[in-house]
């Protein structure tokens, strides 16, 4: 591998582009093949009555100075220009159970433990053990602390995988309140009750600890600016071409690949953005081992959602620098992911952080968990801006009735809000499997499972020799945890510890 060779990335999610833009860097000639209209895949915008929403992307965390993601953007030279509002400091994230108890998650460790301990002060001691347990679990993770080696770490002490969330708490904690607070903000990774493992909740949960932000205007603007420092480093990022195959040399090489308008283009490597699924059903199950296709496509994905988006009248709802994670059900982290008469059973509220006033929310965005097979009927059709497909009255009805659901719930934590919204627009688990194509909408990919942990990590390499992965399936999902993944791709073209040094710089 050598600087002036020609590397094309499929997909212009945050993994594709930091990829792109590391090896753009180091002298690599990349090309970026985006197949929508809008480049960024989960950070894509879209805007409606002159207000813009973010699809993908509410909160990002590791953003203070020194931080991981503050160091890694500073390195890619986009931390400047980002037009960030950070997060209250008391309260980034309120929980609210269905019984009404009701935590608030702050910025820093003192704040954070000072909000829980206020809320279970008679559980103060199983509150330092939790906070600590948070904090040693994120020493394992040398990459995430910015090192590439570190005395401990989850390669030799594989046991730290293997280790449930809701079943580590439940052993350091008896109250199952505490425990519900600690983990009400499951759905930034789908958390599941059995499933998810605990290292996922530390990882995650502590970025957000350490400097939690909203994106002024949208978080398509990380896109914009990694494009732009791509272009800058003599890369290309190009729109409206969807990969539909690829030429193999005799060796089982890729030559090159071929978009849908008949384009192609040829190559030394290629990096993919997407799903390992569809990256296998794109170029050809038989290039890949069975083994690892059967494992793969057995592998069970995060669940989709359902968003609706408000769009306010003027100067009607307060802006909340918070974000509402409120439930309905004392059944969290097993909640019902179906259309049932108790749907939907957890509300995820944000609002967008607009140019235009600070006092009032313009816009506001609530996501909830939705299962995919609700709309099986539109499975066989394909709506985007590029793809102009249609789909009939029945599945407008049905969007419908679940935003009337979502409008309701949402009454409870704002009243009087209908009055405030002069439109309601929404998207489901098909958009998202449309536009970023996610096997059935999935919101984060292959679902990290402590009782298998080996057969959900995915590595880089793959069986065609000069074919790479990248993307949120890599390391874990997140713009943090795709951008780490993206790091970890580039490691198999440039030297990793001049990337990291160069990284450590910024502290
Ligand atoms: C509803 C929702 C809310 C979220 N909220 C947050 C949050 O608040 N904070 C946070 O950090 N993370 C959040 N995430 C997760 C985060 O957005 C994702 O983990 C991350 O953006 C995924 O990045 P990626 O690199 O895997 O690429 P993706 O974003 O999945 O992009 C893949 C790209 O590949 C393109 N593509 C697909 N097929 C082809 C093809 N054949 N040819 C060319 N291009 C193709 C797609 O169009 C897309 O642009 C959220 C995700 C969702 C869905």
């Amino acid at each position: 591998m050598n600087p002036g060779q020609k590397i094309i990335v499929i997909g212009s999610g945050i993994g594709g582009l930091v990829s792109a833009l590391v090896l753009a860097k180091h002298g690599y000639k990349v090309q970026v093949l985006e197949k929508n209209h809008q480049i960024g895949g989960s950070l894509q915008v879209f805007s409606r009555d002159r207000k813009v929403f973010d699809t993908g992307v509410h909160y990002v965390g590791g953003l203070d100075k020194g931080e991981n993601l503050y160091r890694i953007f500073k390195y890619l030279g986009i931390y400047d220009d980002l037009k960030m509002k950070r997060l209250d400091e008391h309260a980034f994230d309120i929980i609210r159970l269905a019984n009404g108890k009701t935590v608030s998650h702050g910025i820093g460790y003192q704040n954070f433990t000072e909000q829980l301990k206020a809320s279970f002060p008679e559980n103060a001691g199983d509150i330092d053990q939790i906070v600590h347990e948070i904090q040693i679990y994120c020493t394992y993770f040398p990459l995430y602390n910015i090192e590439l080696e570190s005395e401990i770490n989850y390669v030799e002490h594989t046991e730290v995988l293997e280790v449930g969330a809701w079943e580590h708490l439940a052993s350091l904690t008896d109250n199952e309140d505490l425990i519900k607070v600690i983990l009400g903000s499951g759905p930034l990774y789908a958390g599941i009750k059995g499933v998810t493992p605990f290292y996922v909740v530390a990882l995650i949960l502590n970025s957000f600890i350490k400097g939690s932000y909203r994106f002024i205007n949208g978080g398509s603007q990380i896109a914009k600016l990694l494009k732009k420092k791509i272009s800058e480093n003599g890369g290309e990022v190009l729109k409206r071409k969807e990969v539909t195959g690829a030429n193999f040399s005799e060796s089982g090489t890729i030559e090159s690949v071929i978009c849908s308008d008949g384009s192609e283009f040829s190559c030394d490597f290629v990096i993919s953005n997407l799903h390992p699924k569809e990256t296998i059903n794109l170029l050809g199950r038989e290039r890949f081992k069975t083994a690892y296709t059967n494992r793969v496509n057995a592998l069970p994905n995060t669940i989709a959602s359902f968003m609706v988006y408000l769009s306010l009248h003027e100067n009607t709802l307060p802006y909340f620098n918070s974000n509402y994670y409120d439930y309905f059900t004392d059944n969290i982290w097993n909640e019902e992911f179906h259309f049932s008469e108790d749907w939907p059973q957890m509300t995820f509220t944000s609002a967008q952080v607009s140019k235009n006033t600070k006092e009032y929310a313009e816009s506001v965005s609530v996501m909830c968990y939705l299962d995919f097979n609700e709309f099986k009927t539109w499975e066989d059709s394909v709506r985007t801006i590029v793809k102009e497909g249609t789909r009939e009255e029945a599945y407008e009805a049905f969007k419908k009735a679940c935003e009337e659901r979502i409008l309701a719930r949402l009454e409870e934590r704002f009243p009087g809000i209908r009055s405030k919204v002069k439109n309601c627009y929404s998207s489901t688990p098909v958009t998202y499997r449309d536009y970023v194509s996610t096997p059935n909408g999935s919101m984060y990919g292959i679902q990290k499972d402590f009782k298998h942990t080996h057969k959900t990590q995915i590595n880089t390499k793959t069986h065609i020799p000069n074919l790479f992965l990248t993307g949120q399936n890599i390391i874990f999902h997140g713009i943090l945890g795709a951008t780490i993944g993206a790091l970890v791709t580039s490691f198999n073209f440039v030297n990793n510890k001049q990337v990291i040094e160069k990284i450590k710089m910024y502290d």
